[in-house]
């Protein structure tokens, strides 16, 4: 018998619990574990609530917890309640799936001002995280401003664009919702440091743009290179910088009140306010013969009043595991960290790709596991038993499958009408659902 511990419980971790349990079933008992009682990581943090089709993969999920050889153990957070050292004594091997939560920095004054956002916060706002469900930010201006060309960055300015009645279907939390319809938002500035054709941005996302009951998107045809130039594109990218063309090509619409501004060749140089954020101070740029972005010396003033930076993530070190600074993940060979110890998803390769790119990572790592340690091996570790023996010594309460399912009921108990379900953001309500003290 194997005993295998992954840790984190966002699409890398059930990719990787799915291909472990396919590749050894009954010779190794597997357990996802998660700082939190509800599992699925951004699947139920970061995408966004009125996209609740993509969120629709967690019945895969479902699947594999409900595999008899998975289990999964909630509300135990790795590093504090359990080491990693800890771990590889009682299991054969820890993969680390924990994501990249922490928003990468501007490195520019003025971030730290009342005002200034990351999207890491914000979405987590939205989406009813425990971290940031308290973060309340300032909504009452005119000007609002998301730095980043990518994915994130569109859909943090989309909910700031929508209206209440667009949310409907969606599982936005119902605290966010309440701030948004109230919100005096009216310019939405998307900053990129390069052009249209060095966006990020996926064609579904970007074509959403053109059809919100309240905003149209407005963006500068000089900011194109010649039409030509799109054949070297692939194409996605040909599809997206069409959208963003047609987008060129059409007048806002003067009945709807508001604007969700393209900025592109625009690097924030610093942010500025009295006491708190009120603009932002950008250079204009070109792009250089390697394409990258160079400052021309001409700046102007960008208002506004919040600022959300989407420009990345990174994954928080953890004791005793390499870590590559440069790029802000776990040091690793293609998903090895050492012997006993693997990653996997963003953890191992950043904050890059989809829900889909994670799989293959999972895969890979399983059929390393399984050269390492082959079915039908045994490696004499106590796995799950000796876990629950630990926890209860430093009584932590951990959570199981059963008990997210009841608090996945609760939630879908209490939603307003039109809404999947009302989440409930602190972990000590997760934890009165199940009628334990937390
Ligand atoms: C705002 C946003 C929107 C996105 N929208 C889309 C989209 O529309 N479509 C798409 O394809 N992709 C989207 N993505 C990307 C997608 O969410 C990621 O590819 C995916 O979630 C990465 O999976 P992961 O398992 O590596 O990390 P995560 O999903 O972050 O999962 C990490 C898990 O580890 C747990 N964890 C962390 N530290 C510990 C610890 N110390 N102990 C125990 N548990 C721990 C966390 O609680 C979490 O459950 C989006 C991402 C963001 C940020």
């Amino acid at each position: 018998m194997r005993h295998f511990a992954i840790v984190g419980s966002g699409p890398a971790g059930f990719y990787t619990a799915e291909a472990l349990a396919k590749d050894f079933g009954e010779n190794a008992r597997i357990d996802i574990i998660d700082r939190y009682a509800v599992p699925y990581g951004l699947i139920r943090f970061g995408v966004a609530p009125d996209h609740q089709s993509l969120k629709a993969v967690s019945k895969r999920y479902d699947k594999v917890a409900e595999t008899e050889t998975v289990r999964f153990v909630g509300n135990v957070t790795v590093g504090s309640d359990v080491t990693i050292d800890g771990l590889t004594a009682l299991y054969d091997a820890v993969i680390l799936a924990t994501g990249a939560p922490h928003d990468r920095k501007l490195g520019i004054p003025g971030e730290d001002l009342p005002g200034v956002v990351g999207s890491g916060g914000f979405v987590g706002w939205y989406n009813g995280h425990p971290d940031f469900a308290g973060l309340d930010p300032p909504l009452d201006g005119t000007h609002a401003a998301v730095i980043g060309n990518g994915n994130v960055a569109l859909d943090c300015a989309r909910i700031l664009a929508k209206t209440r009645a667009e949310f409907e279907g969606s599982d936005i939390v119902g605290h966010a919702l309440d701030a948004l319809e109230r919100a005096g938002t009216r310019t939405i500035t998307i900053l990129g440091r390069r052009g249209p054709h060095q966006i990020a941005m996926t064609p579904k996302e970007l074509g959403e743009l053109g059809h919100l009951d309240q905003a149209s998107p407005v963006v500068e045809a000089a900011d194109f290179p010649p039409i030509e130039a799109d054949d070297a594109l692939e194409p996605g990218q040909r599809k997206s910088i069409n959208i963003l063309r047609e987008f060129a090509a059409t007048q806002p619409d003067p009945a709807k009140p508001k604007r969700m501004v393209f900025d592109f060749f625009a690097k924030p140089l610093r942010i500025e306010g009295d006491g708190r954020a009120e603009r932002i101070i950008v250079e204009r740029t070109r792009l250089d013969q390697e394409g990258r972005a160079v400052g021309t010396g001409e700046t102007y003033v960008v208002p506004a009043s919040l600022v959300i930076s989407a420009i990345g993530y990174s994954t928080p070190p953890m004791p005793g595991v390499p870590y590559d600074d440069k790029h802000g993940h776990f040091l690793n060979d293609h998903g090895q960290i050492s012997d006993q110890l693997y990653c996997v998803g963003w953890a191992r390769r950043g904050p890059t790709g989809t829900i889909g790119t994670n799989r293959p990572d999972g895969y890979e790592v399983a059929e390393q596991v399984k050269t390492a340690m082959p079915p039908g091996s045994d490696g004499g570790k106590p796995g799950g038993e000796g876990l629950a023996a630990l926890l209860a010594e430093r009584g932590v309460e951990a959570t199981s499958f059963d008990d997210w399912r009841s608090i996945e009921q609760a939630e879908e108990a209490q939603a307003r009408p039109g809404s999947p379900r009302e989440k409930f953001v602190n972990p000590s309500d997760w934890m009165k659902v199940l009628g334990r003290p937390g």
